[in-house]
């Protein structure tokens, strides 16, 4: 592989040894990259503050074949979310969110989409505190569609009929939606045309656009969310066993 020169989401830090920290950070080009970085713990340290969790950094590296842990060889600050970090309210949301990025994203396996999208949403939330749960149902939506988990919720999963604009609809215990004959009365919840709008339109705009568009929908953002973490959940369970549990 050799070296590598990429932009990256730093997502956090733990200490190797007396001297080293391994990084973990979300990389424009190359996805999920843990990599040492040799002598960060000490006082005058070239890394700075750029290894803050959430700052965004120009990172280089080398990589050895079949090695997964790489060696940071420079880390250059582009933008810092310090003072954000310092708010309980943005600290706790994007800790979860990094959790998900650490468990989602492969390692190595670029996905400049799901990069974009992280970097959006830090974005985002820094500026619109109030509005970190909307952030967060935004980017559990879309972990999960790049993942290839997310369920379709305009069609009845059994006849493919498409919801009306003022259907009611049938969760089901894998998650899709069905409509009332072909649910025959087995439902987990009943899942109304403003959850599935807040839902649909999640993909159609930028986490910005789309704090707007749901502001009178707490309601239904809070339901979704729920329905999204528990897609997750069972995704984690499901794939990545023995991981630790994810706290909202
Ligand atoms: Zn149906």
């Amino acid at each position: 592989m050799g070296l590598v020169e990429t932009e990256a989401l730093v997502l956090r830090t733990y200490n190797l040894s007396d001297a080293d920290k391994i990084v973990v950070s979300l990389t424009e080009k190359q996805g999920l990259v843990r990599g040492v970085a040799k002598g960060a713990k000490r006082l005058k340290s070239k890394f700075g503050g750029s290894l803050e969790p959430f700052s965004i950094v120009n990172i280089t590296y080398f990589q050895k074949e079949e090695m997964e842990l790489v060696s940071i060889r420079d880390i250059e600050l582009r933008k810092s979310y310090f003072s954000d970090a310092s708010k309980p309210e943005f600290l706790q949301k994007f800790s979860y969110l990094a959790d998900l990025l650490t468990k989602f994203a492969p390692p190595h396996d670029p996905n400049e989409r799901l990069y974009n999208m992280s970097r959006i949403c830090l974005e985002t939330g820094a500026v619109e505190l109030e509005s970190l749960d909307i952030i967060a149902l935004y980017f559990e939506y879309w972990i999960l569609k790049l993942g290839g988990y997310l369920p379709g919720w305009k069609h009845c999963s059994k006849c493919a009929k498409e919801f009306g604009n003022a259907e009611t609809a049938d969760l089901q215990l894998d998650f899709n939606l069905t409509c009332a004959s072909c649910s025959a009365g087995r439902s987990v919840e009943r899942i109304g045309p403003a959850e599935r709008r807040v839902f649909n339109e999640a993909q159609n705009m930028p986490p910005g656009k789309f704090i707007v568009f749901v502001a009178k929908s707490r309601t239904e953002v809070t339901s979704v969310s729920g329905i999204l973490k528990q897609i997750i959940s069972r995704v984690i369970d499901r794939e990545f066993v023995g991981e630790t549990s994810l706290t909202a």
